[in-house]
């Protein structure tokens, strides 16, 4: 096996036992990330200082004593988290030359577990977006096949973890970003509970919604970037108590797992609803126990989603006028035709399409038949999420109605929007979730297990996705 082939673990193990080294590990997995992108256009930016880390990590290594647990291994950022000194685009021609003067606090965080950045990885413009396609960078592709898209908003840094481009990386998820393309590309997929990971230095799409999600090729990965991440920051004022994290465990005995017959209805492909089907039943011999649940509001819960993440991203996106910072168009003559110029060449379809959407449902006499029904429906749905996990300590469904997403295939922008209707319920809940691949379809193509957990359990969801791990899940089961 390849060293970039290998999990966080056993690489922290060699990396501890001087079975490599970390300048040795950046060289193979850099080399990796730059041969497969030509084909996969997974990164935007690859970090030229990263060969600087991986020999700091060397010499604290050499050191000996306590090593910082993420020393020495390379990790992609998704380009809307703030890198200080190194480009940061969004995936938008309006920040395509944007340098931070500071870094998220999830990224000081890697930083001082002594993790490499490898690079800045692709995505949609601004995070809006199902296969990272609307971006200014092109689109991405999946590993599995180049036919395919590797789903989006993080699909670079869902591609690179899966074809071996990163060992880890960290997404955003405000309606499914992590899931969806973790599902896409066969890799593991975590957005924890809204505040659990600060949200300082994550470019803002919709503030209430967004939250920073860990991507790798395994759930124990998954759980030890996660375990860095998350923690308190005064900087951000949504932000939960750090949880202390737990070893896993993975066992699912007697653990009950609620089915929601809303989440697979007729708009979920056969070969899907049947990979999740045979995933709970896997569950269930390890030990669960299964119920059906419901969750009227799902489907109205997409309409909720694109109306409230829309109004706040009308709102977060006012700040790119071409004053301060950012694209700022030619030649113009008054400071009107500035602004409206910088952001008409600044932004591209999508983004400017949630922008218009965004202002109407805020506009007057709009604002109590659209947003504030909106955000009843959501208020509607914690309900419906409080009464299941009476019952129940976890939910199971798909990521997505179908098994990926071709490229260039033709599709209306509300087709699209409809098919997130198994990620953002729990996006609106701030409920943990997580993708874990659970088969693959006639195209070859991985599927992806949701499981949903109550808010701030990430611990005991993860354990449990570990657990789905152990009793045999996967891939290719
Ligand atoms: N597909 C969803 C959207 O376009 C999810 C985006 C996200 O989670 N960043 O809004």
């Amino acid at each position: 096996m390849k060293l970039y082939e290998k999990s966080a673990y056993e690489i922290a193990a060699m990396l501890r036992s001087r079975k490599c080294s970390a300048k040795e590990l950046l060289h193979d997995v850099m080399g990796r990330a730059r041969e497969l992108q030509p084909r996969l256009n997974a990164y935007i930016t690859f970090n030229d200082q990263a060969e600087n880390a991986a020999e700091n990590a060397d010499r604290l290594i050499a050191k000996g004593g306590d090593i910082p647990p993420l020393c020495g291994i390379p990790i992609a950022v998704k380009d809307n988290i703030s890198t200080k000194g190194l480009r940061t685009t969004c995936a938008s021609k309006m920040l395509e030359n944007y340098i931070p003067p500071y870094s998220a606090t999830a990224v000081e965080l890697l930083e001082a577990a002594g993790a490499v950045i490898i690079g800045k990885t692709n995505m949609d413009e601004f995070a809006m977006g199902s296969a990272s396609d609307t971006g200014a960078f092109g689109a991405v592709y999946n590993p599995a096949d180049t036919a395919y898209s590797a789903g989006g908003s993080s699909g670079g840094s869902a591609a690179a973890v899966a074809g071996g481009g990163a060992v880890l990386a960290l997404g955003s998820d405000t309606g499914g970003s992590v899931r969806q393309p973790a599902s896409f590309c066969g890799a593991v997929g975590f957005c924890p509970s809204y505040g659990a990971v600060s949200r300082f230095g994550l470019i803002a799409f919709a503030s209430s919604l967004d939250r920073i999600g860990s991507i790798g090729r395994n759930v124990r990965d998954v759980h030890m970037l996660h375990n860095i991440i998350n923690a308190s920051d005064i900087k951000d004022v949504t932000h939960i108590p750090k949880k202390f994290s737990k070893t896993l465990c993975g066992s699912l005995k007697g653990m009950r797992i609620g089915v929601p017959k809303e989440l697979f209805d007729e708009y979920i492909s056969d070969e899907v609803k049947s990979a999740v089907m045979n995933a709970v039943k896997l569950m269930e011999r390890a030990g669960a126990i299964i119920k059906e649940v419901f969750l009227p509001s799902a489907s109205a819960a997409v309409k909720a989603y694109y109306i409230i993440s829309s109004a706040e991203a009308s709102s977060n996106l006012a700040r790119y006028d071409g004053v301060r910072y950012g694209f700022r168009a030619d030649n113009c003559t008054t400071p009107a035709e500035m602004f409206r110029k910088s952001r008409t060449e600044g932004f591209g379809d999508e983004v400017k399409r949630r922008i218009l959407l965004g202002t109407f449902v805020l506009s007057e006499g709009c604002f109590d038949r659209y947003y504030k029904r909106a955000a009843a429906l959501r208020q509607k749905l914690c309900g419906e999420f409080d009464d299941i996990f009476t019952e129940c300590d976890f939910i199971a469904a798909p990521v997505y109605p179908n098994a990926g997403i071709l490229h260039g295939a033709e599709r209306k922008p509300a087709e699209l929007y409809a098919a997130d209707i198994c990620t953002v319920p729990s996006s609106l809940g701030g409920l943990p979730a997580v993708s874990i691949p659970c088969g693959r379809a006639g195209n070859g193509l991985p599927i992806g297990l949701q499981l949903i957990g109550r808010r701030c359990g990430d611990e005991e969801l993860l354990d449990a996705a570990y657990g789905y791990e152990l009793a045999g899940g996967g891939c290719d089961v």
